[in-house]
């Protein structure tokens, strides 16, 4: 069975949903979530006789979904190569997809795996991407969630990508970074597949419902939506309208729609990418780019030089930045409570004994 990923991720409610151990796993025994707040384990039985018997698929697994979970690893800060605030040249103005389209143009990648959105029911829907026309048309990531790694198989062995950018939050850089990390011979074709890892500021992604509060309060159609924008400095959720118009929910009416492995999510600029892209309110001053890797400075190269991003005449400073960065790292304090949750599971299972967990409890709570 999966043990860990049961008791130290699922069990406690630290699923970010990536979708990761989904694509990875050997025996293509996990599926996407449905309801839950984690993947479902398939459950496979062997006829022996008149009795079915539950066959333990993971026993001699090297277990490929655990080394690629980014909530089974602790994570250091990223490092900052330099910041610059920039501009789309693009007619669909989105950052990440000026990033990719001169990426795919100066060949640094082949293809990549984004976000869009069905426009009849606004669901969000991974897409695998290899040509600026299908580029221009995604609408990239809207806080709406989808375990967008789970197509990592079709973008490698359906499309034949080898060179494969993935946008994505926080969490998504860090599951890329658990593979492209791992020693596990199961993830080698993920590690060798996986180039570029475009990160998106991300405060916290919502659940389905929150669509149906947006249609529900305003009394309108899915269909009529454009995009949604967190304007984290104003705490309001903007709503903008196909026609250009604009409305707003302040922030907290719309919380209990965040997904439950949010609250305990501490990065905030996806410090695991090699290039982090964001703004924290209306992109009037331009977006903010955070270069980390020699990678993502190559990426940002080509798309000046491809001229499809220009620096900003404004900038957003690191400063204002780095005020929601600390406000998010509070959430630490979950992640402690869900390891002590953990421990307390061990103990009532007999794995660790009850002196130990005391002891962890009182310097927990001093
Ligand atoms: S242990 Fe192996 S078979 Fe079981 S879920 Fe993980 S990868 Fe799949
Ligand atoms: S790999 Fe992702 S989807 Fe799978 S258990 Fe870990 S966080 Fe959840
Ligand atoms: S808040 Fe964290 S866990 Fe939630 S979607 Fe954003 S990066 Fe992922």
């Amino acid at each position: 069975m999966v043990y860990r990923l049961k008791k130290d991720v699922w069990y406690v409610g630290r699923c970010c949903e990536c979708g990761a151990c989904i694509s990875t796993c050997s025996k293509n025994i996990l599926r996407s979530p449905r309801d839950g707040d984690h993947p479902e384990l398939e459950v496979r039985e062997k006829r022996i006789g008149s009795s079915h018997i539950v066959v333990d698929t993971c026993f001699f697994c090297e277990k490929p979904c655990e080394d690629s979970c980014p909530r089974l690893r602790e994570w250091e800060k990223g490092q900052i190569l330099h910041t610059v605030t920039v501009t789309s040249r693009l007619p669909d103005t989105s950052i990440v997809n000026a990033l990719l389209i001169a990426s795919i143009r100066r060949k640094l990648v082949d293809g990549a795996v984004t976000w869009d959105i069905d426009r009849e029911t606004f669901k969000p829907i991974p897409k695998i991407v290899t040509r600026e026309e299908e580029i221009l048309t995604t609408s990239g990531y809207q806080y709406l969630w989808h375990p967008i790694l789970e197509v990592l198989n079709d973008a490698i062995y359906k499309k034949g990508l080898k060179k494969i950018a993935v946008v994505g939050p926080p969490c998504i850089a860090q599951a890329v970074k658990a593979i492209r990390t791992s020693n596990n011979n199961k993830l080698k074709v993920y590690k060798n597949s996986i180039y570029l890892m475009i990160g998106v500021f991300c405060e916290g992604a919502y659940t389905q419902q929150l669509v149906q509060e947006i249609v529900d309060r305003f009394d309108i159609n899915p269909y009529e939506l454009n995009r949604l924008i967190m304007d984290i400095k104003n705490k309001v959720l903007r709503i903008v309208m196909q026609e250009g118009l604009m409305k707003g929910i302040p922030l907290p009416e719309i919380r209990r729609y965040m997904k439950q492995g949010c609250a305990r999510c501490t990065d905030f600029t996806a410090e695991c990418a090699d290039i982090s892209v964001g703004t924290i309110g209306l992109e009037e001053k331009g977006t903010m780019v955070i270069v980390r890797t020699p990678l993502g400075e190559r990426s940002l190269k080509y798309a000046f030089m491809e001229k499809t991003l220009k620096p900003s005449e404004t900038s957003i400073s690191l400063e204002e930045i780095q005020k929601l960065v600390i406000d998010k790292e509070r959430r630490k304090r979950a992640q402690e409570i869900d390891s002590l949750t953990s421990l307390m599971l061990e103990s009532l299972l007999g794995k660790k004994s009850r002196d130990e967990v005391r002891e962890k409890l009182k310097i927990a709570w001093r």
